[in-house]
């Protein structure tokens, strides 16, 4: 089938066309809306990638949309109902969603016989049992206002432990895998036999592990003390937490790549930035473990966990009694496995790809 995926940002849109599992085009129109951008608006954008790929015969659009709710467990084909829903869950997603619904009107206007299929970034996590999703707050509130564990980054989760059970000819219906998503947004997932039954993002991509520049988690009071006793705006609180904490806010730095430059050089910031990020890390492969009544596999993925040998080893250290050891020789090498043969736990090292996982629902959902 061929299928074009869209990823539209506020600012940007990516796409990729695919034919069955090959790429056909790719490419990122920027600065959407700025002066000297590469397009005015998100329609000149989608009309600048319609002229530059051969779109004859195609079967579907698949759009990336980051929230969808409680209400979508799938990738769903997009009519003016399931729009309205996900204009709904703007509140939910204020900066993510609007840009997903622009990309899909100027999808829908100009290509309008060819199916469009929204695939949620939450819909993986929809299976995660209630008491992994629910928060402990009064029950009246969280419900009249849609108050619970979302988790995010679920089609680079679903993609990541299925290819992992695959690489280590584990059964799929039954394997227990903890992926790690560490790119500048970072999370963790714990999947058995292809469900996810816990992840670390949650109602937004805030919490859990360090990123970037999202602090991952942090005691709720401390918005309440910025607010009462620094007396910072709410908006502003938002700001700092979600664009100037994690690497950002530890080493003034968000690219984990200076971070480690500085770390090697004995720099403190960047050290405590480093060990910070590890040690969270630690902390939720080992909540997974439990969770999970143990795993046959980790599996690293995106730029962080494909391409940093360094902050693998950190944050499974001290762990061989839990049945967890890295070759480091492969670690460097930067084999697929990276444990040693024959070791209770496989730790892995899976590239994601978002887009083609995203293309492969696309399909599944046109067959059902
Ligand atoms: P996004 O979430 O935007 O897709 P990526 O998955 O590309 O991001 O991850 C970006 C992060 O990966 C950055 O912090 C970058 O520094 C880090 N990264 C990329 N290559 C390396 C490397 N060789 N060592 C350490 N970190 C790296």
């Amino acid at each position: 089938m061929k299928i074009l995926v869209l990823n539209s940002g506020s600012s940007s849109v990516k796409y990729r066309l695919f034919d069955g599992t090959t790429t056909l085009a790719k490419g990122l129109i920027e600065r959407i809306g700025e002066s000297g951008g590469d397009a005015a608006d998100h329609e000149a954008a989608l009309q600048r990638v319609m002229a530059s790929v051969d779109l004859d015969g195609l079967d579907a659009v698949g759009h990336r949309v980051v929230h969808g709710g409680s209400e979508f467990r799938k990738a769903t084909v997009i009519d003016d109902d399931v729009f309205a829903v996900i204009e709904g869950l703007v509140p939910l997603a204020p900066l993510h969603n609007p840009a997903a619904l622009s990309g899909i009107a100027v999808a829908r206007k100009l290509l309008p016989d060819v199916p469009q299929v929204a695939v949620f970034d939450t819909a993986f996590h929809q299976t995660i049992p209630p008491e992994g999703a629910v928060y402990a707050i009064d029950a009246s509130l969280a419900e009249r206002w849609q108050i619970r564990r979302y988790g995010f980054h679920g089609t680079s989760h679903a993609y990541v432990a299925r290819q992992t059970a695959e690489l280590l000819g584990l059964p799929a219906d039954r394997a227990k895998v903890i992926t790690l998503h560490l790119g500048n947004g970072a999370s963790a997932c714990a999947v058995e036999g292809g469900r996810s039954v816990a992840t670390s993002m949650g109602m937004s991509p805030l919490p859990g592990l360090v990123m970037g520049t999202r602090s991952g988690d942090i005691d709720p009071t401390v918005i309440f003390h910025l607010h009462r006793v620094a007396g910072l705006p709410i908006d502003e609180i938002e700001r700092s937490l979600t664009r100037f904490a994690g690497l950002q806010g530890l080493a003034g730095d968000n690219d984990m790549r200076t971070v480690q430059d500085r770390w090697a050089a004995g720099d403190p910031a960047a050290t405590l930035a480093f060990d910070v990020y590890c040690r969270r890390i630690k902390e939720y492969v080992g909540t997974y473990l439990a969770i999970l009544g143990g795993a046959d596999a980790i599996a690293f993925t995106a730029g962080v966990g494909e391409h940093s040998p360094e902050v693998r080893t950190a944050s499974l250290a001290g762990l061989s009694a839990l049945g967890i050891t890295i070759d480091e020789a492969r670690n460097e090498r930067g084999d697929r496995i990276i444990s040693p043969d024959g070791a209770p736990v496989a730790v892995c090292v899976v590239p994601t790809d978002e887009e083609l996982e995203i293309a492969q629902q696309v399909t599944e959902q046109l067959r059902d």
